[in-house]
């Protein structure tokens, strides 16, 4: 199978229907063990130090790894993707565009996604073939996903590496299949984690910390039970088409769309406390402004540039803030006993 770089989670039933392999860049460049190497590769290509670390990551794994195609989204996912594009054409490497309409509807989609099979030689009919065959892969992450919130017996780090990973399903999907498979039944007979423990919920793009910032927290008696966009990313509402998932898909979307999936899911999930995790120079950080304005619970914010752990200043500050939440249950259990 020809490999193709994919710069987000794009409709990849479509790209496997078309005899590809979809590589998640992202994924590439932040699981490699020097991902300051690849932010190297497109420095000395010239990208500005202002730019964002993924984009910059994204264009020093395609090159490492010598991927010749990438499939960019221009419309719903990041700023900067139309112009990384424009670079990698430069470096000879062939890049096909795909934007998700401006808002969840599947009756807009489904034209975008007709356009795609077209251009990838395929139909839409092949690709409804392919989403039949990956529901077994997208209903096992979501069991994890419940797993983690309602059962308590898997950790928020398996969540995040699980789902994050069903953008290409680690770029062999019956392999992922059986893995899950075996960590599901593992999970099933674990112990469930401490019910006092703090309840936490991370929003926004994955962060660069890699795994820090979850084993920090369960160090701290605290655990993530909620992945907004990594648990996006499996498809919680697949819907009856290829269109209408990728409708009821919330990323590429208004914000507002996504607050609505994100209220929903921290009532349900019983979570005390959010971590909003912004990446330096990205747009989306804006949209902490809302949140903050929106969301009726504790929000510490973290951004992330270039470092891939958790530096000593973070860890203070996500020690502070589960102080906080601690503190804060506390007195709220005093007050139901009067
Ligand atoms: S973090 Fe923001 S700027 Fe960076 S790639 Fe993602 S959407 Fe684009």
């Amino acid at each position: 199978m020809n490999k193709i770089g994919i710069t987000t989670t794009v409709p990849i039933e479509i790209l496997l229907a078309a005899g590809y392999q979809p590589v998640d860049l992202n994924n590439v460049f932040i699981t490699t063990p020097n991902p300051e190497r690849l932010i190297n590769i497109a420095e000395r290509a010239g990208f500005p130090l202002n730019c964002c670390s993924w984009i910059k990551g994204i264009y020093g794994a395609c090159l490492e790894h010598k991927i010749d195609t990438v499939l960019g989204v221009t419309t719903g996912d990041c700023s900067n993707t139309v112009m990384l594009m424009e670079v990698l054409k430069l470096k000879g490497i062939k890049t096909i565009p795909f934007a998700y309409p401006d808002r969840p509807d599947a009756q807009l989609m489904e034209p975008a996604l007709e356009a795609l099979a077209k251009t990838l030689n395929t139909t839409l009919d092949a690709a409804e073939g392919v989403r039949e065959e990956l529901k077994s892969c997208r209903r096992l992450a979501l069991k994890l996903d419940e797993l983690t919130w309602k059962q308590g017996v898997a950790s928020g780090l398996e969540n995040h590496l699980w789902l994050v990973s069903s953008s290409d399903f680690n770029q062999d999907y019956h392999k992922y299949q059986k893995e899950l498979k075996e960590l599901v039944e593992k999970c099933l007979k674990r112990p469930p984690y401490p019910p006092d423990w703090l309840r936490i919920a991370y929003i926004g793009v994955p962060s660069v910390y890699g795994q820090d910032l979850y084993k920090y927290l369960e160090t701290k008696g605290a655990r993530v039970v909620f992945n907004e966009i990594q648990r996006q990313f499996a498809m919680p509402h697949p819907g009856n088409s290829l269109a209408e998932q990728y409708s009821n898909y919330t990323y590429p979307y208004s914000i507002y769309d996504r607050l609505k999936d994100i209220t929903a899911e921290l009532k349900k999930r019983r979570v005390d406390g959010v971590i909003h995790y912004v990446q330096a120079f990205c747009h989306r950080g804006i949209g902490d402004i809302i949140f903050r304005n929106k969301l009726k619970l504790p929000i510490l914010t973290l951004e992330g540039n270039d470092e891939f752990s958790l530096t000593h200043h973070l860890k203070t500050r996500v020690e502070a803030f589960l102080d906080m939440l601690q503190r804060s249950r506390r007195r709220n259990k005093t007050l139901q006993e009067v």
